[in-house]
């Protein structure tokens, strides 16, 4: 079976991938400052199609839980809210990837029981 384009905003997708999606935004957070805009069209780059208005409350999300911290930067006329990951947020990163790599050990052991 060969998937496709993964479509995040359907409720299912989004169930199983919400976690995957907020490790991904906490990855570029870390490594540099982040936009909604620019995290949904990495996010498209990866196939999830997600939309501002599922992207936004994680962004929200994430800053409430004080992985990531917001401020405003003027861009031309505009404001744009760009994002960072928090030390909290690195330390739970560090964390998560433990955790990712050995789950993919247990995905990718290539013992298919069906
Ligand atoms: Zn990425």
């Amino acid at each position: 079976m060969k998937l496709t384009k993964l479509d995040y905003d359907n409720a299912v997708d989004r169930d199983l991938y919400s976690g995957l999606i907020r490790l991904h935004i906490l990855h570029h957070a870390v490594e540099e400052p982040i936009f909604g805009l620019g995290m949904a069209e990495e996010l498209a780059r990866h196939g999830y199609r997600i939309s501002p208005g599922t992207l936004y409350p994680l962004l929200h999300g994430l800053e409430k839980k004080g992985y990531l911290k917001s401020k405003q930067v003027r861009e031309g006329k505009s404001l744009r809210k760009v994002y960072r990951a928090t030390p909290r947020g690195r330390k739970a990163l560090i964390a998560a990837k433990g955790k990712v790599r050995e789950l993919i050990g247990e995905l990718m052991e290539g013992k298919e029981r069906w």
